[in-house]
This record gives C-alpha cells, structure tokens and sequence, in this order.
C-alpha cells in the first residue's frame, strides 16, 4: 500500500471553522517490553511479549485517555484501566495477558473518577470513541456503558471479535454486554490510505484510518484554535518514532504501519499542527494540550 501525496493532506484551518479542545487524561500506567512499543531485530520470535526477556526490558509508560470538549459535547477518546485492577488484575486481564504486562491505577485516575472530577457523568458524554480493541484501550468500557453511544471503526470491531482472531492484546470479557456503534470510512483522501470518518461532519474531529498495528486502528485530528493536535493512538508508542522511524514491535501489517508511521511524521512537520501525542509517550503530561 503506497501512501499518495494527496492522501497525507491535512486541509489549512480557516477562521470561523469550529474548534475543540483536547485534554490528556492519563489512567494509569502499563509495564511493557520495550519491544512491544519499538520493534526489535532479534532471535527472539516474540520480544512483544516479554516471554523469557529479561526485567531490564520493562518500561512503565502512561496509558491515556482524552476529552475533546466540541460545541455538540465532551467526547471521550479510549477508557483506560478499568478499577477492577486495583483489586484484581489477573482476573480482569486475564491469564495471558498479566503474563505479558503490569497494569496500575492510582486513586483518582480511572476515566470515570476524572469525568466526575470535571462534574461529568458519562452520559453527559456525545460519544466515547476507541482508537482500537486493544486492552488498555478498552478496559475502562464498563465504566462508560452509560454514554450515549461507543464508537469503534467497523474493522477493528470485525478484526477483535472474529471468531478466529489472531490479534493479540484483546481480552474479550472487556467488552462484554457493551454496544458498539460501528463505524465505516469514507473515500476523504485524508490520512494514509485516504480514509476517515468526519465525527461532527464539521471536520472538527476526524477519525482518521492508520491500520499496521492493529487493521482497524484509528488516529484522531482535532481542529483547536492553535492548530491541529494529532492524536496518534498507537501508531507510535513516543514521539522518539518521529525521529527514528520505528514502528511498534505488535503490527498486523508491518508495511502498513510504515505508511501510517510516514503519514503521522507529515502530519507532525506542519506549521499549523499543535502537538503529536503518541498514546503512552512517558513524556507527554496531562491537561490542555496548547502550542506552549
Ligand atoms: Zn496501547
């Protein structure tokens, strides 16, 4: 798949267009290989999972969440851990997913403690939007039932829950009695492959198609006053990957998750693009995302 120069374009803001503001919430952390979140040249089959790698490996990286606040309504990106790991991790991760990684949640930082924090309740939410099934995205669905509508791209739906599902890092129980309002792409010649759904139809918020790590991954471009701000998801686990260009050690699609690893470094050289915001960048902090 070959990405098109006119595919990477991000149209220019013009005044009077509608703007959000994005805030980063961060709900916990997650203990990874190192690999998982930058591919390794290795013996080992799968450094990914951290199987029979040594601890010097792990890395705790924040796992977060965002609250893009439109004029239609508050619209929660990805959920987070759920507070069920403060108790029982195992039980909710599951067998092997606690062998492969570590979650944590502090008081205070489950998605639903942080709405409540700003007077929300999720079903004074729009919509919540998840980037992919992946668990640390998903976790916190539970929490959120009560939203108006859970939004997930058709193929990352299809890609998590087919019956012979190859896509490692799902935890099916997550999502469990939860429904989703799936969602298709359309031909919008943005993004890498020049797919996206338009949320607001306003171009506000457009949830962008960057398959490689996962099929049906999405990336977010929310339209603020100061710019583009990029919501990566998982495309690249920090912004050292806009430097060294290293895709993720867990792809369905290694060529595919180039094209969208290029796609998000086009976006990132912009003048008009705020901030790139990887989902667990150690160094990206929680609050209002501004140029500052
Ligand atoms: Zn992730």
């Amino acid at each position: 798949m070959e990405m098109t120069t006119e595919a990477a374009a991000v149209p220019s803001i013009e005044p009077e267009q509608t703007t959000v503001t994005v805030d980063v919430l961060h709900t916990g952390a997650v203990a990874i290989d190192r690999a998982l979140a930058y591919e390794e040249q290795t013996w080992h089959p799968a450094p990914e999972t951290g199987w029979f790698r040594s601890d010097s490996n792990r890395v705790w990286v924040p796992v977060s969440a965002y609250l893009i606040s439109h004029p239609e309504g508050p619209v929660l990106v990805d959920t987070g851990w759920h507070t069920d790991v403060r108790t029982d991790e195992r039980g909710h991760l599951g067998r092997v997913l606690s062998s492969m990684f570590d979650a944590r949640l502090p008081d205070g930082a489950a998605v639903t403690e942080q709405l409540a924090d700003r007077g929300l309740t999720p079903a004074d939410l729009a919509s919540v939007v998840i980037t992919h099934m992946h668990s640390d995205h998903v976790s916190g669905l539970d929490l959120v039932r009560d939203a108006p509508e859970i939004l997930v791209s058709e193929r990352a739906l299809a890609d998590a829950t087919g019956r012979f599902s190859q896509n490692r890092f799902l935890a099916g129980n997550m999502w469990d009695g939860i429904e989703f309002s799936p969602f298709g792409f359309e031909e919008s010649g943005l993004g890498p492959f020049g797919r996206s759904h338009d949320l607001f139809g306003d171009g506000a918020v457009q949830l962008v198609w960057t398959p490689g790590h996962d099929e049906g991954q999405i990336a977010i471009l929310a339209r603020t006053v100061e710019g583009w701000v990029l919501l990566t998801s998982d495309v690249i686990y920090g912004r050292q990957s806009l430097q060294d260009g290293s895709i993720p050690g867990l792809t369905t699609d290694r060529e595919a998750a180039r094209t969208s690893l290029e796609w998000v470094r086009s976006v990132a050289d912009r003048s008009d693009c705020v901030a790139v915001l990887p989902n667990h960048d150690p160094n990206v902090q929680p609050g209002r995302v501004t140029s500052q």
